[in-house]
């Protein structure tokens, strides 16, 4: 009996033992990353219109939702470089966040030599954070970061408005680094509606942070590239400031001759005309009259075509403090929607350190209602960009969308954070990636 006894407990012993000793799962922030790394193939089939239904009903694409899901969130750490900003976030004497990236150090002990070369902050007088920047001084700004930081920013014109207006994108990565166009990328639009001005305001934040203060964020910047466009619907954007403060879409031309404008964010060709879109030219949701009908969707599209393996794609809207993955166009979610809460969780944790707003994550569907034929959707199920967000800003003013210009600072500084530690997951799940495929690989850091 008591040989048994001793017997039961050496077997017990034995298996907590062996528990101990497995490999160890690969984690991120407690969570494994199974995911394998694809870049998005260059003969990326769309499915035709007539086709959707199919696709819809595809079990690789699908899933049905599963309400009772909650995630434990408190199992996020922080992203590397993330605990300086944990003391900076919090609020000075007089209630005010002291929050300043630059003066908090850099996110990473950088491993390059600090550049030779001084810089100097751009004139406030081209943007500062205390008012909203006009389409024209936003135009100065990307002139002057293209002039001035010619080694790390391109500096292009991706199409044009209804009216003739450029549409502009940065891209922001180190000439010195060697050029791998299958390098991981995140591509950023702002300012698709009109009247959510607080959107460009913090794309170009982060353009400053990434160009100006680029020595505190090169890990992001040399082995991700960054492609922002700060401001998609140029026209929308000066109509609401010298028309219309509540203006929303384009303002293109439409079969009403007394309503024009098209809301490009039911323009893309993701179950155009779907729940959540109206085809009457008059309403704030008008799709236009077919997909990518609007030159600002197009342009959007095709510069998202023309690059390879981007992991992340982020649409800057306002206001409800929301970050949000489809899909919008129903009650139904990706596959790996896991994933992309996980990766939503991480962004929101990260946001909510700075000075304690409170994001919630969620499909878009779930969270507002669906809206069919938006970027997002489009990005994820047309493009096969992995990780897509609709990054609802805050609101404020008399009808949220007019945050005062007082507030520009300090969301953009949270949202910062956010997108930043978004940045470094992406980093983080290539790195892993190319390890596992070869221990050799990630040793030498701008090879990456
Ligand atoms: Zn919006």
């Amino acid at each position: 009996m008591k040989i048994a006894v001793l017997m039961v407990l050496f077997l017990v012993q034995l298996s907590t033992q062996a528990s101990n000793y497995k490999p160890k799962r690969d984690t991120l922030f407690g969570y494994p990353i199974g995911q394998p790394y694809y870049p998005r193939p260059h003969d990326v089939h769309y499915p035709s219109h007539a086709a959707e239904k199919a696709y819809n009903a595809h079990p690789d694409v699908y899933v049905p939702t599963s309400p009772g899901y909650e995630p434990d969130a408190d199992r996020y750490a922080y992203a590397p470089g993330y605990q300086n900003y944990h003391q900076a976030g919090q609020p000075s004497a007089a209630g005010i966040p002291v929050f300043f990236p630059s003066s908090s150090g850099p996110d990473v002990p950088p491993p390059f030599p600090a550049r030779a070369k001084p810089r100097y902050p751009s004139p406030n007088n081209i943007i500062n954070f205390r008012a909203y920047s006009t389409v024209e001084q936003i135009d100065a700004y990307l002139d002057y970061i293209s002039d001035q930081y010619p080694d790390i920013t391109d500096v292009k014109t991706i199409g044009y408005s209804g009216e003739g207006r450029p549409i502009r994108m940065v891209r922001i990565h180190p000439r010195t680094v060697r050029r791998n166009s299958n390098k991981p990328k995140i591509l950023v639009d702002a300012g698709i509606h009109a009247r959510e001005w607080i959107a460009p305001a913090v794309a170009l934040y982060m353009i400053q942070q990434l160009v100006e203060n680029n020595d505190d964020h090169r890990n992001i910047t040399e082995q991700l590239e960054w492609h922002i466009i700060p401001l998609l619907n140029p026209d929308g954007y000066a109509y609401s400031m010298t028309t219309d403060r509540m203006w929303r879409k384009n303002r293109s031309n439409t079969t009403n001759p007394y309503c024009s404008g098209v809301d490009l964010n039911r323009n893309f060709d993701l179950f155009f005309g779907g729940l959540g879109t109206s085809s009457d030219p008059c309403d704030e949701t008008y799709t236009g009259k077919v997909p990518f009908s609007e030159p600002e969707a197009r342009a959007l599209r095709d510069y998202a075509t023309s690059l390879s393996n981007v992991r992340l794609y982020l649409t800057l809207h306002s206001f409800g403090q929301f970050f949000l993955y489809p899909w919008g166009f129903g009650d139904v979610l990706p596959r790996d929607w896991r994933d992309l809460d996980k990766l939503g969780r991480v962004a929101q944790k990260a946001l909510e350190r700075v000075r304690g707003t409170k994001y919630r994550v969620g499909s878009s569907t779930n969270l507002l209602g669906a809206a069919a034929g938006g970027s997002d959707d489009w990005m994820k199920g047309r493009a096969g960009i992995k990780y897509s967000y609709t990054v609802e800003l805050p609101g404020g003013g008399e009808k949220g969308f007019d945050l005062p210009a007082s507030q520009i600072l300090a969301v953009s500084q949270e949202t910062w954070e956010a997108l930043k530690t978004m940045g470094y997951f992406i980093l983080e799940e290539r790195r892993r990636h190319r390890k596992r495929r070869n221990p050799q690989a990630g040793k030498r850091l701008d090879d990456i």
